[in-house]
């Protein structure tokens, strides 16, 4: 079975608004690591939404068809399941990271997450060594790179130990050879811990060099799905 499996979602946030989903399926292979690109407004942000809970947990709207994510349906388990096993980054990370510190970021959701005292500490610098920051642990993150901070907010995230990491475009603040740096540890982390990986990106480079399986969004809909040989060379 796919890791996750959408069957033919819609999903509109107002009744009275155009869907920003139209009729999506989409399975998603455990160990892929898919890209997810389209112009401004074709539903990418949405389509993450789906794949975190934040749709229909956190967002008002019709929701039309299923979400599957590891066999549990989305609509049917709470938001706190679903972020056992997806972990999102969001766009806006200086909204999603709480601490102040680069150590006490991680400490937090692992506090959250109610993990074993005894366990934290490793699976603190496990994630930081996974992520290639071991040596910012002390750091205040407001005094941090952009490539840095998003290092910071996956290093979090990996730490809860998800089966699939989203990501909404995290190299959109980022010079290209930071965002190379990104996509670097977002390979490393597909490949030694078999984390599916769904990533938001505009630049083709990178979805090529780096993704296995690519879906084009527009206007709510897949306009184009496969291999980035087989997206790219269409287009
Ligand atoms: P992007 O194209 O980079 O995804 P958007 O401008 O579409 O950015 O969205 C930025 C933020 O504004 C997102 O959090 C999105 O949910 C919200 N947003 C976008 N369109 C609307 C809208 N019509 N009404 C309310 N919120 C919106
Ligand atoms: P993308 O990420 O590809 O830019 P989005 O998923 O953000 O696209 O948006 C898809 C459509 O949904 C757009 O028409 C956008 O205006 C609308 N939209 C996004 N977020 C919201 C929101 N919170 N409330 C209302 N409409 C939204």
């Amino acid at each position: 079975n796919p890791i996750i499996d959408i069957e033919d979602v819609s999903f509109s946030y107002r009744e009275t608004h155009a869907p920003a989903l139209n009729h999506i399926s989409l399975a998603i292979g455990e160990g892929d690591f898919l890209g997810i690109i389209g112009p401004s407004g074709a539903g990418k942000s949405t389509l993450a939404a789906c794949l975190s809970g934040a749709i229909p947990h956190h967002f008002g709207g019709t929701l039309y068809g299923a979400v599957h994510v590891a066999d549990k349906d989305t609509c049917e388990v709470t938001l706190t399941d679903i972020s056992r096993i997806v972990g999102s980054v969001l766009q806006d990370i200086d909204t999603q990271m709480v601490a102040s510190v680069v150590e006490d970021e991680l400490l937090f959701g692992m506090e959250n997450f109610g993990v074993p005292h005894d366990k934290i500490e490793q699976r603190l610098s496990e994630a930081l060594q996974t992520v290639g920051i071991a040596n910012l642990r002390d750091r205040e993150i407001a005094t941090l790179s952009g490539g840095q901070k998003q290092k910071v907010a996956i290093a979090a995230i990996m730490a809860l130990q998800p089966r699939v990491l989203v990501l909404d475009e995290p190299t959109a603040a980022l010079d290209p050879a930071s965002s190379l740096l990104v996509f670097d540890t977002l390979a490393k982390i597909n490949r030694e811990q078999n984390v599916t990986v769904v990533v938001i990106e505009q630049k083709v480079a990178l979805l090529s060099t780096f993704c296995n399986h690519v879906v084009v969004l527009d206007n709510g809909k897949i306009a184009l799905e496969g291999t980035p040989h087989e997206v790219f060379s269409h287009a």
